[in-house]
C-alpha cells in the first residue's frame, strides 16, 4: 500500500471511530510520525493532504523543516534534553514531551529571548516504568499547578506512551487514566493551563485511544511502513 493510500485509509478509520464513539469527526488530528523516513516519503503524505508531522530527533527534524513546505505543522514527540531548548524554541507547533521543571525552565528562557510563547504538553508516565521518560501524575499536577513559573509556556494538555502491549486493549486503562488526570488538572489548576489536548495512540492502538478521548494520535509505521 502506498503512503498516499495509507493516509486516506487511516483518516477514514479515524472518522469512523469518532462516529462510533459519539465524537465529532474533526475532533481528532492525525500526526504522521516520520522519524527516520525521507523527505520524499513525507511529501507523499503531504500530497494526500497531511499537514501535521511528528519527529523524535532534533537534528533530523530541523533539516526536514528546512527542506519541506512551510505550511507543515511540526510536533516534537521525542525525549528532549534541556540543552536542545535553543534549537526547538519557535520551530514546532507543539512540544509533546515536557516532563520536568529543568526542561520547562530552559524552554521558558529561550522563549523569553525570542519573545514568543511555546505551546506544550506534559508527558506523563502513568505506568510507573522507570525506563520511560515522562513525569508521574503527581509531577504533572505539580507542574500544572506551578504553571505561572513559566509564563512563556502554554500548557495545552497531556501526552503518554503506554508500555507496549501485544493487544491494543492493553493500552485502554492508560489512556483512560490520562484523560481522567487531564480532567482533574483542568479543574484545579490556574486558568492559563488548558487541558484541551490528549496526545495518545500509535499505529496499533489509535482506535482505542480515540474511544478514550485522544485529540492527537501519533501514527508512524501504519503510514510509512516499518522502521
Ligand atoms: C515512533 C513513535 C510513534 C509512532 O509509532 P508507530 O508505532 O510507528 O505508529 C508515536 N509516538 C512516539 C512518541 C514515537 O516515538
Amino acid at each position: 500500500m502506498s503512503v498516499y493510500q495509507n493516509i486516506k485509509n487511516i483518516l477514514d478509520d479515524i472518522g469512523e471511530t469518532c462516529l462510533k464513539s459519539g465524537r465529532e469527526a474533526g475532533s481528532v488530528t492525525l500526526i504522521a510520525v516520520s522519524k527516520t523516513k525521507t523527505p520524499e516519503l513525507m511529501l507523499e503524505a503531504y500530497e494526500a493532504g497531511q499537514r501535521h508531522f511528528g519527529e523524535n530527533y532534533v537534528q533530523e527534524a530541523l533539516s526536514k523543516i528546512e527542506a519541506l513546505p512551510g505550511d507543515i505543522k511540526w510536533h516534537m514527540i521525542g525525549h528532549l534534553q534541556s540543552n536542545k531548548a535553543k534549537y526547538v524554541a519557535g520551530r514546532f507547533s507543539l512540544l509533546h514531551t515536557v516532563d520536568r521543571t529543568s526542561l520547562a525552565d530552559a524552554l521558558n528562557k529561550q522563549a523569553d529571548k525570542l519573545d514568543i510563547n511555546i505551546p506544550v504538553l506534559l508527558q506523563t508516565n502513568l505506568a510507573g516504568e522507570e525506563t520511560k521518560s515522562g513525569t508521574d501524575s503527581g509531577g504533572a499536577f505539580k507542574m500544572a499547578r506551578e504553571a505561572d513559573r513559566w509564563p512563556r509556556l502554554q500548557i495545552r494538555g497531556l501526552m503518554c506512551i503506554p508500555p507496549f502491549g501485544m493487544e491494543a486493549e492493553e493500552s485502554r486503562p492508560h489512556f483512560r487514566a490520562l484523560r481522567e488526570l487531564a480532567k482533574k488538572i483542568g479543574a484545579e489548576c490556574p486558568s492559563s493551563v488548558k487541558m484541551e489536548q490528549l496526545s495518545m495512540g500509535m499505529s496499533h492502538d489509535y482506535r482505542v485511544a480515540i474511544e478514550e478521548g485522544a485529540t492527537l494520535v501519533r501514527v508512524g509505521s501504519a503510514i510509512f511502513g516499518e522502521r
